[in-house]
């Protein structure tokens, strides 16, 4: 069983910048280029298999038709979506559904889960997580009243630092900051405030019904939610595999939750990783490394097939890993 890696999916934001081609190295589209869809079987933007036996071939029909590869996971739709968003400007401040919602009011798809390691970010940066309304009647009326400040939470964030996301979160980052994003696959997002700003001279539309209908009140911290390397592991109860959490020490578990669990891992030398998830997503945030005799490089993405068993990598480099619960 072969490592599989994918070729990303661009997208082109008014809010993106270039740091796409010049952190990365990608052929990107165009110079707004705000989200690259690095690991992702959503129909939105399906990842193609880059190289070797299933070369050419989407990651929704990978799932589909070579289910073994993912240790017979069940699911009508691949589970988890990693993306890189460089936002060269602040996004709109945005919430998400979870699974029941948005099974009922959108059509059937998945909610939105997800969680952010921070690659980079402006020296005293923010980053919006949470909101100060007390009670739901509370949150309407600073929705309705426009008293954004007062509502919306705004804190520091650093290179490094991980948030979870959860449905009903409210959240948003700013503008010079470099996430890599790990959600379930969905693409459903509810948008709260804009900041005002105009597009072509119109404001662009804002969904405040079906926000109150899913924030969260009062804002709850998540427990994954720790600022600079204050980690600490969270929920292991529910994660499918405990003994190899943090595989002999070079692993960093930053989240477990009900859809996925995630790891940052540091390489200086050769480790053994010991592939006993049904399959595993894996990203190179930094430097570059040798897997399974093939090199890796800072920005790419792959999958490591069930059976894999253990692996050997040798190099310097910095990966995000993360797996279905
Ligand atoms: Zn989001």
């Amino acid at each position: 069983m072969k490592m599989i890696l994918l070729e990303p999916v661009f997208k082109q934001m008014i809010w993106g910048g270039n740091r796409m081609r010049t952190e990365y190295g990608y052929d990107v589209p165009g110079d707004n280029t705000g989200e690259c869809w690095a690991i992702s079987a959503h129909p939105q933007g399906d990842c193609t298999v880059a190289t070797g036996e299933y070369a050419g071939m989407t990651l929704s029909k990978l799932w589909e038709s070579h289910r073994e590869l993912f240790g017979n996971a069940t699911g009508d739709r691949f589970p988890l979506l990693t993306k890189i968003i460089d936002a060269q400007h602040d996004l709109s401040i945005q919430v998400h559904p979870d699974d029941v919602y948005a099974r009922e009011h959108e059509n059937g798809s998945l909610g939105k889960m997800e969680c952010w390691y921070i690659l980079d970010c402006d020296e005293d940066a923010t980053i919006i997580i949470g909101h100060h309304a007390k009670t739901k009647q509370e949150l309407e009326d600073m929705i309705h009243g426009a008293k954004w400040k007062e509502l919306i939470r705004e804190i520091p964030v650093h290179k490094g630092d991980f948030f979870q996301i959860n449905p009903g979160c409210v959240h948003a980052i700013k503008g010079g900051t470099l996430i890599l994003e790990t959600q379930q696959n969905s693409d459903i997002t509810y948008r709260l405030y804009d900041y005002d700003r105009l597009q072509d001279g119109k404001k662009r539309p804002l969904h405040i019904a079906q926000s109150l209908d899913v924030i969260t009140v009062p804002f709850e911290e998540s427990e994954g939610t720790q600022a600079s390397g204050m980690i600490e592991d969270a929920n292991e109860d529910c994660a499918m595999s405990v003994r190899n959490q943090t595989q002999n020490g070079w692993f960093e578990h930053l989240i477990t939750c009900e859809y996925y669990s995630v790891w940052k891992a540091e390489l200086d030398g050769t480790q053994a990783l010991i592939q006993d998830q049904k399959f595993m997503l894996g990203s190179v945030i930094e430097g570059s490394a040798i897997l399974d005799g093939c090199e890796l490089k800072k920005g790419d993405h792959f999958i490591l097939p069930a059976g894999m068993g253990d692996v050997t990598l040798t190099g310097t480099a910095t990966f995000i890993f993360s797996a279905m619960v």
